[in-house]
């Protein structure tokens, strides 16, 4: 039986945490913030969840991860499928039918892939070198310039000819009057919210959990006394930033309660304009079915902000620059044995929910076997 110290009672930590003491370990996970589950800390307010850090929904097409998840939660049918909204003008999402037919009028899909092909020959027999040139080869420069350009400037703060491609292949293409922004098997989300699904995993007899309690109050201690140190905080803080700082993206949410019923009509309404400050704006109870006060709504705005030490570090910066940075500090990483670092800080990777569930399972595996 080893001693296991694990930072972070995000996705990642909590399942490691439970994985470890199942296999008969004893765990402690620390925790920075006053409450368990990362950045999928969900809050009840008048009878609805609200999702603290940004809409959170789980799909995924890993059907282990989703048999996974089902021991520790039921999931709703909930189906993410966001409008955006361009200068008062709406748009159906994720690129479909309903939107090419918006857009430009047209209805069948060989009228919307005539138009696709005659927006995108601007990218004819180029290869696309950065977000822009691939937005425009996938989609054309209409959809490019309404739907794509504000928002993902805002979100990212620099221009879409500086950020890489892969951000917007993450984006479904449909000639389909289809809404659902994604194309996994499996959908939904947690009833009665994030958090309980990770007390859930956190409730284990080998498991005890401390909050308001930071790793790098006490790091060298920390390191002495476990046999093991699960760590999913940022890995160039843990190396004391020796080889200079990562960048990341840092968020800004306001959340508001309001008199009415029904605020918007949507789960998430997307600003896709340069000059809205915000990128999106959620409404918590569509996100569940039937819940709520029927007089009541509760809705947040989403600011991205720049990151500076001391914020919250929400989404990794994956350029090249800061991969290859990324890179010599995994090489670091590599030669403290005793730690292993997981999760969207500590891998410095712009995982979803399902990849940090796999990603820790595996870690789980290295470590105990089957
Ligand atoms: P985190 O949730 O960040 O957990 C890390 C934990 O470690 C935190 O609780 C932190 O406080 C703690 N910690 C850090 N440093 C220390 C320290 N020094 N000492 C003690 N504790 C420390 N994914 C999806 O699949 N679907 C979505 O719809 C989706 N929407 C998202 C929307 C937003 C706005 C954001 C930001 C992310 C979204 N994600 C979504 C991604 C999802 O949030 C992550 O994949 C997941 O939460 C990462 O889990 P994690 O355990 O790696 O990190
Ligand atoms: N995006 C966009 N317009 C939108 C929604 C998304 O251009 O209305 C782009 C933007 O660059 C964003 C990326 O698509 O960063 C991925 O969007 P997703 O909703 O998957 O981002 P996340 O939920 O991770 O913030």
């Amino acid at each position: 039986m080893s001693q296991i110290l694990i930072v972070g009672s995000g996705l990642f930590g909590a399942v490691f945490a439970h994985e470890a003491a199942e296999a008969g370990n004893k765990v402690t996970v620390i925790e920075k913030r006053n409450h368990i589950a990362g950045n999928i800390y969900t809050k009840e307010v008048d009878g609805i969840q609200v999702h603290e850090y940004g809409a959170h929904i789980f799909h995924t097409s890993n059907k282990k991860v989703w048999d996974y998840v089902h021991r520790f939660a039921e999931f709703n049918r909930y189906t993410n499928s966001p409008v955006a909204n361009y200068k008062g003008q709406m748009y159906n999402l994720p690129f479909n039918m309903n939107t090419f037919n918006e857009m430009w009028g047209v209805k069948t899909p060989q009228e919307a892939l005539a138009k696709i092909n005659e927006q995108r020959q601007e990218m004819a027999g180029k290869e696309p070198r950065n977000l822009e040139e691939q937005a425009i080869s996938l989609i054309g420069r209409d959809i490019y310039e309404k739907l794509i350009k504000g928002y993902t400037e805002k979100q990212w703060g620099r221009p879409c000819t500086e950020l890489p491609a892969f951000i917007i292949k993450r984006l479904p293409v449909r000639l389909i009057y289809d809404n659902n922004y994604f194309n996994d098997d499996y959908q939904g989300i947690p009833i009665g919210g994030y958090t309980k699904m990770v007390e859930k995993m956190l409730d284990h007899p080998n498991i005890t959990v401390k909050l308001n309690t930071d790793f790098f109050d006490n790091k060298e201690e920390y390191l002495k006394s476990y046999d093991k140190v699960v760590y999913t905080g940022m890995i160039d803080k843990f190396f004391d930033y020796k080889l200079g700082e990562l960048e990341y993206r840092s968020l800004r949410f306001e959340t508001e309660e309001k008199n009415v019923g029904n605020y918007q009509g949507n789960a998430v309404i997307n600003y896709t304009d340069a000059e809205t400050p915000y990128t999106r704006v959620i409404e918590h109870k569509y996100f569940e079915f039937g819940k709520g006060d029927k007089d009541k709504t509760i809705i947040t705005r989403e600011y991205p902000a720049d990151w500076h030490r001391g914020d919250e570090p929400y989404y990794p910066v994956n350029n090249d620059c800061n991969n290859q940075l990324y890179a010599k500090y995994a090489e670091l990483a590599k030669k403290q044995d005793k730690v292993i670092f997981g999760g969207r800080l500590g891998q410095y990777k712009y995982y979803n929910m399902d990849q940090v569930i796999e990603a820790a399972l595996n870690a789980v595996h290295n470590e105990f076997g089957d």
